[in-house]
């Protein structure tokens, strides 16, 4: 089995593996399965949310493996994401409990509040999970559910021993100062989008300094989005970069590895998805090679400060990252 490294987390000391298994955009029907075969394949930790509409079925993976003795659930670090729609004090507990229900889990390792966004609940017989709109409207209406009462019924999970760990996603330095001044559990961790098209260099090191660790989401950059022009700037595949190419030959290894690597190297944890074999393999591949300074000082060159998960870009009209 390849080996792993980990990240130990403020508070808790909680060892949270350092590559991980992003479940967004696997489907229901592959679901239960690439999951499974993830654990097999040596994933330790699982990357899901109530917005990727699978929660069910990657429950299902992870309870079949622990089933059959592939893994303890100790020895898993399940993490997943509150959804904008239920912000409000009153919502918190009640999405969180569906969301255990559906993992079929008694807890979670980490539980994230996705993006720093209060939308107007929307019910869960409703539409589940109801995305960035009420059902049948085009715009995103928001609701007066100040941030400091959502972290306190996140605490509170922590308190009853529901999510061992909490942290933020998509949240910029101005909201992690003010999340610092009233929090009475600091969070463990932030998730954002990071790849060397989009480095984040200040916010990196600030948020590390604060003792909390990152996550890099979309680590190939736009390997995740259909279309490569964003606010009208345009990027050649980061997999495909002569750059990286050339640093992948240099180490013998894929372009994919080089672009997870980059992230190890600056002490930020990965969660790549992929239903290939071969890929599944290579990505948890990282730990037994390293890039030097030469190759981190060419791949810091590629920054192009270029943000593709933007809800901004998806046409929702919210410039959340300006
Ligand atoms: P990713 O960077 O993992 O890229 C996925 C794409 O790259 C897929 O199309 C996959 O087939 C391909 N791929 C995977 N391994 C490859 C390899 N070795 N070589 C070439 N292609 C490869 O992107 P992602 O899905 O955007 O992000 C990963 C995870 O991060 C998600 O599954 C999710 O768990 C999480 N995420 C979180 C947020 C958030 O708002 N917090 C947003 C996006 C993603």
């Amino acid at each position: 089995m390849v080996s792993q490294q980990y990240a130990t987390l403020n508070r808790t000391n909680d060892k949270m593996p350092l590559v991980g298994f992003g479940c967004w955009k696997v489907s229901q029907d592959e679901a239960e399965n690439t999951i499974y075969n993830a654990i097999k394949n040596g994933y330790r930790l699982i990357d899901g949310a109530a917005d990727y509409g699978n929660e069910v079925e990657v429950g299902r993976g992870i309870n079949k493996a622990i089933k059959e003795g592939i893994v303890k659930r100790e020895e898993l670090f399940v993490v997943t994401k509150l959804w904008n729609t239920y912000h409000n004090k009153a919502q918190v507990r009640p999405a969180f409990e569906k969301q255990l229900k559906d993992l079929n889990l008694d807890y979670v390792d980490l539980y994230l509040i996705h993006f720093p966004v209060p939308l107007k609940h929307v019910d869960h017989a409703t539409a589940y999970p109801p995305g960035w709109y009420q059902p049948g409207k085009e715009e995103l209406e928001f609701e007066p559910s100040p941030m400091y009462e959502c972290w306190r019924e996140m605490e509170h999970l922590v308190d009853a021993k529901l999510a061992r760990n909490i942290g933020v996603s998509n949240f910029n330095v101005q909201m992690i100062l003010d999340l610092l001044t009233y929090a009475k559990i600091k969070p463990a961790t932030l998730q954002v989008e990071l790849h060397p098209y989009l480095q984040q260099k200040r916010l990196v090191e600030w948020v590390q300094k604060q003792g909390i660790q990152i996550t890099a989401y979309s680590s190939f950059g736009p390997a995740s989005f259909v279309d490569l022009t964003v606010d009208g700037k345009t990027a050649s595949p980061l997999l495909e970069h002569d750059i990286i190419k050339e640093i992948s030959q240099k180490h013998s290894k894929t372009a994919g590895q080089i672009l997870l690597r980059w992230s190890i190297e600056r002490n930020v944890a990965v969660i790549p998805k992929s239903t290939h074999e071969e890929r599944i393999k290579s990505n948890l591949d990282l730990f037994s090679w390293s890039l030097d300074g030469e190759d981190m000082k060419k791949i810091e060159s590629l920054d192009k400060r270029l943000r593709f998960n933007d809800p901004f870009s998806y046409g929702f009209g919210l410039p959340l990252f300006d």
